[in-house]
């Protein structure tokens, strides 16, 4: 075992601080990272403060983080498709059974036995597996991604999950050239949704409650942008949409978004709000509409996403912090205040 510095919260109420935590020396399988960027995903904040309770119950203290591109520093001996100074990306999953029907489809995000990168339990040390907000983690090379050398790195780190969140989706649904693909949310997932369904050549509608953010809608690849308050602007949509990726992280009126789905029309969620949602049957019957879910993208697909984003210059727009302003950060994810992902900066961890 070796001492990482890191910045971890020790209660649902209480800030993240600087801290020490364990990281296991590197098995022979295992990948040692030294943590250059990591992103602030709004799911960071759900955990810390222990919102997603009835379903995935915090154990403290807690280290979040799971949008992590660093470089390799050290590599066991039977790692193969990594040596020590390599560009590496670590995503929410850090394990999983490798043997589940899941696992050998790809989705190792799906896998019963899958461990996430923060707030699992940790299988090496005991205890939970601590996240991104460190200056090093060590993960099995299975879970360790290569990162494309011409792309920024601030804003590739919030592709491990913003990327990979909405790449899936979007993809998955098939051709989508032509066809109206709405993204409800602009925040970090958002952002990243426009910018796939752009690049994939859909017409793309933001729905946004932010007034502010119309303008750098359309520069990040809208067609249009509606402000979903106005009730007038979204009656003019009502039933004209192919798609749409539901990023919100909050309560919403999810029903007003079915109805603007037309004939067979699918709204995937992917933001994960603490409550359920209300679902009126009758947005569903009319028009023989779905509604499903999403969830990250397994390793293959993530490592294709990474491979797509270095090949069409697709990163994320991000504000880069110190960790010392990480408290601050996440209250202003709480007002939808993020242009669109804060990126931290780990150098601002040596201080510490
Ligand atoms: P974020 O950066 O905070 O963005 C969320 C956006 O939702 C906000 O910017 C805002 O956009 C909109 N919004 C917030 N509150 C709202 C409200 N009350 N009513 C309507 N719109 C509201 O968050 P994120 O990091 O993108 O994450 C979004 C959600 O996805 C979170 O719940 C997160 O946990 C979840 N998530 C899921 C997965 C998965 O695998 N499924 C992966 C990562 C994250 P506007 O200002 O444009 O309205
Ligand atoms: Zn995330």
């Amino acid at each position: 075992m070796y001492k990482a510095k890191a910045y971890s919260a020790a209660s649902a109420t209480a800030p993240l601080v600087s801290t020490d935590i364990q990281r296991r020396e590197p098995t022979e399988r295992d990948v040692q990272i030294e943590i250059l960027y990591c992103g602030i995903c709004h799911s960071d904040l759900h955990t810390v403060r222990d919102e997603w309770n009835s379903v995935m119950p915090t154990i403290y203290p807690c280290v979040p983080g799971h949008e992590i591109v660093g470089r390799v520093t050290k590599v066991g001996s039977a790692v193969t498709k990594f040596k020590p100074g390599d560009l590496a990306g670590v995503g929410c999953l850090v394990d999983s059974d490798h043997t589940c029907p899941s696992c050998k489809a790809d989705l190792e995000q799906f896998c019963g036995n899958a461990t996430f990168t923060y707030n699992s339990p940790d299988k090496h040390l005991g205890g939970v597996t601590y996240g991104g907000y460190s200056d090093s983690i060590v993960v099995d090379e299975h879970f360790v991604l290569h990162v494309p050398a011409n792309l920024e790195l601030a804003g590739v780190a919030p592709l491990l999950c913003a990327g990979i969140t909405t790449y899936s989706p979007i993809h998955r649904w098939g051709d989508i050239k032509g066809k109206k693909v709405g993204v409800v949310g602009l925040g970090g997932l958002g952002h990243m949704g426009v910018k796939f369904a752009k690049a994939f050549g859909a017409h793309v509608v933001v729905f946004t409650t932010s007034l502010g953010k119309k303008e750098d809608a359309l520069r990040l690849g809208a067609d249009e942008v509606i402000i979903s308050t106005d009730a007038e602007q979204m009656k003019q949509h009502a039933g004209t949409f192919n798609f749409i990726l539901d990023t919100v992280a909050a309560d919403h009126d999810l029903n007003a978004y079915i109805n603007m789905l037309g004939l067979e029309g699918n709204i995937t969620l992917v933001g994960a709000p603490d409550k359920p949602l209300a679902l009126s049957s009758f947005a569903l019957l009319f028009g023989r509409r779905s509604v499903s879910g999403s969830l990250i993208g397994g390793l293959a697909e993530t490592q294709e996403m990474l491979d797509f984003c270095g090949k069409h210059n697709i990163t994320s727009d991000v504000e880069i912090i110190p960790i010392q302003r990480v408290n601050e950060a996440y209250e202003r994810l709480v007002k939808s205040d993020v242009k669109y992902r804060f990126s931290i900066d780990m150098a601002s961890l040596k201080s510490e």
